[in-house]
């Protein structure tokens, strides 16, 4: 048959050759050992933490190694989109820190010479490489109808064969072009098949940057490379962006792993050099006792929207996944405190092949050294600034005294030990609901060890000590004198020589303090909060302490 005369008759309006697009779209000039890769999301209407994760990975390799990231949307399956779809990956990533040098920098915003970004903005450059398939034979429109196809299917079950449109069983393979045109004439819809040159006792292999090896036997399926509207398949897609595009490497699932034969034989087909390949597995999650990949359906957390609404510091998060990714981040935090987590440097091959478990605790651990490494003010602007969006009777407390807010959030933030009791902003309420007469309930939460008389009498001798200007030495030491007193221990070591000589010591006698003030036994350094709150509140707060003693 004519190929060129068939490539005609299917792509009349096609008149560019993949030449045109190879010289519109020049080979990127690159520094030695740039990467270009890519994040290729679906807009099918929130970004998975494991989206997040692989356009973390993808942005890491690209650039540290002086390289570009793009963000490419692939919307080629229309009925799984979803309204606001890109606004959400991008509101997503960006909220994270992810920079995008090319492709959807923005809303609506497309940067970059290899663009469009958007697969259905490509239909054109899709069918152009199509054109060319079939003008080398290597490409047939295929007019089987779905009860063709089950047939097929059912008929390879029963005979235990590989699925798929192959061999014997790829019937249009062999029309004449007569039979083809009658087709066309007759209006009946019809996809274009790749004609696959694969053989099934032979195999082949590739590199993958994260497993190593991986063989696998050839494609001899003839897939579907243009659906019967003229858009492309996932496959015939990637291979043409990311050859137009210049990715140098493709970071993706691992679901894909399987697909690698076709990929690698379009490749050859088209007469063009494949991109090295690397396939993330997915993040997993502990379930009675076994692990299985994080699900939307099932978990909160699957969406990233999750980690904002709960507050998770965007930082925090990402060092949690780049410690999923290689357990050397945390050796690398260790010995730079304050680095920024770019200038980790990221590999693939220490990546797990079986999928990191994701941990909501160790993530909230993350992000409690995280926010401990803040400064009081920084911490100051973000609780804020989450509470704007979710908590806003906390935001207006946060922001009714700035000033009193920032000396609440330096408590106890000296840099060489600083308290680690929040990991993300919906917890702020909780451990500095003392602070806020609003949120204070004002229980007097019993002390351990101290009877009720002997905390009443503490408070009561307190009441005429205290003196709101000393410092915390002094501070202490007023409480050393209450202890003595009462008949408690001046130092922890004096009652611990002797125990059975006192009732308890001076740290019983701060906590009682510390329960009157704060409702609570523990809390950060008692000094500095009666310091912030000042003398009226506290006094007010012993009070109150002192009749529900007397009760
Ligand atoms: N759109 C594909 C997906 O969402 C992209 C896979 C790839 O990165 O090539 O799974």
């Amino acid at each position: 048959m004519d190929y060129n005369m068939l490539a005609e008759l299917l792509f009349p309006h096609i008149d560019k050759t993949p030449a045109d697009y190879e010289k519109l779209y020049p080979k990127r000039e690159l520094a030695e050992g740039a990467r270009v890769t890519r994040f290729a999301p679906s807009p099918t209407g929130f970004l998975h933490i494991g989206g997040l994760f692989a356009a973390l990975i993808s942005e890491r390799i690209a650039h540290q190694s002086g390289g570009r990231f793009i963000l490419r949307i692939e919307d080629t399956d229309k009925k799984r989109e979803v309204e606001g779809g890109v606004e959400k990956i991008l509101d997503g990533l960006l909220s994270f820190g992810i920079k995008i040098d090319e492709g959807f920098v923005d809303y609506d915003v497309q940067a970059g010479d290899y663009g469009p970004y958007k697969q259905s903005e490509r239909a054109a450059i899709y069918q152009c490489f199509a054109k060319e398939l079939v003008k080398k034979g290597m490409a047939y429109p295929c007019f089987c109808t779905e009860d063709e196809l089950s047939a097929i299917r059912e008929q390879q079950e029963a005979e235990k064969l590989l699925p798929g449109y192959w061999g014997r069983f790829a019937r249009c393979r062999g029309l004449s072009f007569e039979q083809i045109k009658q087709n066309i004439d007759a209006g009946l819809p019809y996809v274009l098949r790749l004609r696959s040159c694969g053989s099934e006792d032979k195999k082949v292999s590739f590199k993958d940057g994260i497993r190593g090896k991986i063989e696998m036997p050839e494609n001899i399926v003839d897939v579907v490379i243009l659906k019967s509207d003229g858009i492309p398949t996932y496959h015939f897609a990637h291979v043409v962006d990311d050859y137009l595009m210049g990715t140098t490497h493709v970071i993706r699932g691992d679901e894909w792993i399987s697909s690698i034969p076709i990929h690698l034989q379009m490749f050859y087909m088209l007469g063009i050099k494949p991109p090295k390949y690397a396939h993330i597995a997915p993040i997993m999650k502990e379930d009675e006792g076994g692990k299985r990949k994080i699900s939307k359906r099932k978990d909160p957390e699957a969406a990233v929207s999750y980690y904002d609404e709960e507050g998770y510091p965007a930082d925090g998060v990402i060092e949690y996944l780049l410690n999923l990714a290689n357990y050397t981040f945390e050796d690398f935090r260790k010995a730079n405190k304050t680095a920024h987590w770019s200038e980790f440097k990221l590999e693939m091959n220490k990546m797990s092949n079986s999928g990191g478990l994701f941990d909501l605790v160790k993530l909230n651990d993350v992000c409690k050294n995280k926010i401990a490494s803040y400064s009081a003010e920084a911490v100051y602007e973000l609780a804020a600034a989450w509470a704007q969006k979710y908590d806003t009777e906390l935001y207006a407390l946060l922001t009714r005294d700035k000033a009193f807010s920032v000396a609440m959030f330096n408590f106890d933030r000296n840099p060489d030990k600083p308290r680690k009791d929040i990991g993300k902003w919906s917890e702020v309420r909780e451990a500095f609901a003392f602070m806020f007469d609003e949120l204070f309930d004002g229980k007097y939460e019993e002390v351990p060890n101290v009877s009720k008389e002997d905390a009443k009498a503490m408070l009561i001798m307190y009441k005429d000590m205290y003196d709101e200007t000393a410092d915390n030495q002094t501070w202490f030491a007023s409480l050393k004198d209450l202890a003595e007193k009462v008949g408690y221990a001046r130092e922890v070591k004096e009652y611990k020589k002797n125990p059975d000589a006192y009732p308890g010591h001076v740290g019983d006698v701060s906590n009682v303090l510390r329960a009157a003030v704060t409702g609570r036994t523990k809390s950060p350094d008692l000094c500095s909060i009666m310091k912030a709150l000042g003398k009226e509140k506290v006094l007010e707060r012993i009070d109150r302490a002192i009749s529900a003693l007397a009760i």
